[in-house]
């Protein structure tokens, strides 16, 4: 354990399970004070809250729905009274509805830019004021922000492109006080989102030269790095941590 965020404060949205669970137990770990955003899987995010205690960490449940942007702005509040300041956001909670052009739901593509686009500037928005020299705003993209290979993932890879693009700019506008703000654009991850037994999974395996799907806890480690010191002059960047799904 190298506890190289021993006393630093982060926020995770969408902490509950899959990748941001991962997340969140990955800096605990690592010494820093988590708390987390979850929708509807209160069990979930209250057995890892006492997870992570039990592990000797500090980890705080908020039901907080990235689309409503005073839910966003309440738990960067909650986290920066309950945790005593706000160091590190990861932009975790996304959304995916896949279907044709034609029958897509104008619903869909409006939750999903809710959630995946406007979820991720409401809570960078809230959180920046709370940010100091050594911030850090890391937003979980995807490998489909830059390839495509499934029809009817075109609003999805539309709004992992626009964070990276959020992300850019954002830190050429953040750099001058010391923030980095990165994206990590995961390859096929096994989660609820997209089980490694799913409908896709054969193909996206065949398209994957490691050949398997990434664990979720190795998209954590990404994340562990670009918020750690040692990655102080990494900003603006969109990384791929995708098993090669993009060569
Ligand atoms: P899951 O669906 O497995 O988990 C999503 C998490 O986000 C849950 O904790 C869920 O909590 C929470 N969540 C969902 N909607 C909201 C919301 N509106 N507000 C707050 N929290 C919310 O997804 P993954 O772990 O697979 O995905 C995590 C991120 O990684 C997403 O941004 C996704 O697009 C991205 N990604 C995933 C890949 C994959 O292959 N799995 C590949 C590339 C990127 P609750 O259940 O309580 O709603």
């Amino acid at each position: 354990m190298t506890q190289q965020l021993a006393g630093k404060s982060a926020l995770v949205t969408g902490g509950s399970r899959g990748i941001g669970a991962a997340i969140v137990r990955r800096l605990a770990r690592e010494g820093a004070r988590v708390a987390f955003t979850y929708t509807s899987a209160k069990d979930q995010a209250d057995a890892l809250v006492a997870e992570v205690t039990a592990a000797g960490g500090r980890a705080l449940a908020v039901q907080a729905d990235s689309a409503d942007p005073q839910a966003v702005q309440d738990a960067v509040d909650r986290t920066v009274e309950e945790l005593g300041a706000l160091d590190i956001l990861v932009n975790n909670a996304g959304v995916a509805h896949v279907a044709p052009l034609e029958e897509f739901p104008l619903k869909e593509f409006d939750r999903m830019i809710a959630v995946n686009v406007r979820g991720v500037f409401t809570a960078i928005q809230a959180a920046a004021p709370h940010l100091g020299r050594g911030g850090r705003i890391i937003t979980i993209g995807s490998i489909n922000a830059d390839r495509v290979p499934v029809p009817g993932t075109g609003v999805y890879s539309l709004t992992k492109a626009a964070v990276a693009g959020l992300s850019r700019g954002l830190a050429r506008e953040l750099g001058p006080r010391g923030i980095t703000v990165n994206t990590i654009q995961p390859g096929p991850t096994e989660t609820d989102m997209n089980p490694d037994s799913g409908p896709f999974a054969e193909s996206m395996k065949a398209m994957l030269p490691v050949g398997h799907y990434a664990q979720p806890a190795d998209i954590a480690s990404a994340v562990a790095y670009l918020a750690g010191p040692e990655a102080r002059f990494v900003t603006g960047a969109s990384w791929d941590v995708d098993g090669g799904f993009a060569v």
